[in-house]
């Protein structure tokens, strides 16, 4: 069946209803990809879906395209549900609705955390929209909260960056939503790294699905170029700095592991000039979109991150992915490295190993079956940068510590996370507050 299917090359050929194939037109989408050809009939069929595909590769088309079909040949309520593990991927992905839902007038609502306001999100909801598109901890607070919301009329429920969300944090509220949707669905899982723990995915108890995969356990794109770069700790910051300065035409994400590292080397760029933008999980909801928004329309070329940007973000320009900090785990590191080369674009990654990781990196390469090249840099520049990126960096410690001590101790007691904590964890705060009042009630 799969080599047959390899052989098809129009969407039409994959039975999608009249209005997707003119929208598809119109977006451009002219040829199928792999995940597209494979994952599109068994998902007419109202199979579920488990699906494995690199980065960039059209997994959200993959899992839209089916549900919107089902969509137009019975238009009736609330139709679907869309997991998302980043507020800034479930915005995406509605958008991805939106757009190859257009002709058929399918109307999505996403449901988000943090400052995104209750009241607007609930009267969205008794809109009654065909396709939420949500993260886990808010969508489990309009379930418990907002009269007359229930996802329990819903044929599709889909976790997208399923690994992720079937994680052990994020996996209290999952199992929350689960209880609450209908048995008889169809469920899409979806992620460019799912492994085979049956026991993981069995929390979203799949029914005799369809396994599709495109790439083998923890593949990086060929069009991507990976090298790493030793450096001493002591001189990270300098060699940062010249790699920026011989990469000034071009557009960059920079990801560091924690939300200090992303604002101090937020000021420090800033103060040596670059046109760079913070993305966290301390900024506000607003902030967070406006720093996105001023990276994709090339305000800023540089976006300094954590982990909330590293899965699932679709960024046409980005040219280069750095590494600053190591990720936390090998997993991490292909979803960062993701959001280059994307849609058979080509692109590069750097990987800033220091004296400490090296032994990540050896672990890396196992991981990819690749080896990393050394990239090419001249350690003498980050020498000569260091003593005015030295200085900015003070700087910038001076006015972190009078930002905190401005924003008061209050705003640290109320959260359950220390801000020094591994950033990507979103709406944690929504499903902690869940937890404990669980824990209350036992
Ligand atoms: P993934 O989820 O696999 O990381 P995305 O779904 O974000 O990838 O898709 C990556 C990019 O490719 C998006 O910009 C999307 O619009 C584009 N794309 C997806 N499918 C097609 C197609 N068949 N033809 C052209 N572009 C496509
Ligand atoms: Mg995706």
């Amino acid at each position: 069946m799969i080599n047959q299917q390899h052989q098809v090359s129009t969407f039409s050929e994959l039975g999608l209803s009249e209005p997707l194939l003119k929208t598809l037109e119109q977006l451009n989408f002219t040829t199928p990809t792999p995940i597209q050809i494979e994952c599109i009939p068994p998902g007419i069929e109202g199979r579920d879906i488990i699906g494995i595909a690199p980065t960039g590769s059209g997994k959200t088309a993959a899992f839209v395209l089916p549900i919107l079909n089902h969509l137009w040949d019975n238009p009736q309520g609330m139709f679907a549900c869309v997991l998302a593990p980043t507020r800034e991927l479930a915005f995406q992905i509605a958008s991805q609705i939106d757009a190859l839902g257009s002709a058929m007038g399918a109307r999505t609502a996403v449901i988000v955390g943090g400052d995104e306001d209750r009241v607007k999100q609930a009267v969205m909801l008794a809109r009654k929209p065909h396709i939420v598109v949500a993260t886990p901890g808010r969508l489990l607070d309009h379930l418990k909260v907002t009269k007359g919301f229930n996802l329990r009329n819903i044929k599709f429920l889909i976790l997208d960056e399923a690994d992720r969300l079937l994680d052990s944090d994020f996996g209290v509220s999952v199992d929350e939503i689960l209880k609450v949707i209908p048995t008889e669905r169809t469920t899409y899982l979806f992620s460019a790294t799912l492994t085979d723990k049956v026991a993981k995915l069995q929390r979203a108890n799949l029914r005799n699905p369809v396994k599709v995969q495109v790439s083998t356990k923890y593949e990086t794109v060929d069009s991507l170029l990976q090298y790493y770069l030793l450096c001493p700790l002591v001189k990270k910051e300098a060699t940062l700095v010249s790699l920026l300065n011989s990469m000034a035409q071009n557009s960059i994400i920079i990801f560091v592991r924690t939300k200090e590292h992303c604002q101090r080397l937020a000021v420090i760029s800033r103060i040596l000039g670059f046109r760079s933008v913070p993305l966290h999980g301390d900024m506000s909801q607003s902030q967070r979109l406006g720093a996105l928004n001023q990276f994709k329309s090339e305000g800023s070329n540089i976006l300094i991150a954590t982990d909330i940007a590293s899965r699932g973000l679709d960024i046409p320009s980005v040219d280069v992915v750095i590494n600053f900090d190591c990720p936390t785990h090998s997993k991490d590191y292909i979803h960062r490295v993701g959001r280059t080369a994307r849609a058979g674009r080509s692109g590069k990654s750097i990987l800033m190993a220091s004296q400490y990781d090296i032994e990540f990196v050896q672990r890396l390469e196992k991981v990819l079956d690749k080896k990393l090249d050394l990239y090419p840099h001249d350690p003498e520049e980050a020498h000569l940068l260091r003593e005015r990126v030295d200085e900015a960096g003070r700087v910038a410690a001076n006015q972190l510590r009078e930002d905190k001590r401005a924003k008061g101790d209050a705003r640290r007691r109320r959260k359950p996370l220390s801000s020094g904590d591994r950033d990507g964890e979103e709406d944690l705060d929504e499903v902690n507050r869940f937890v404990m009042k669980k824990k209350r009630k036992v």
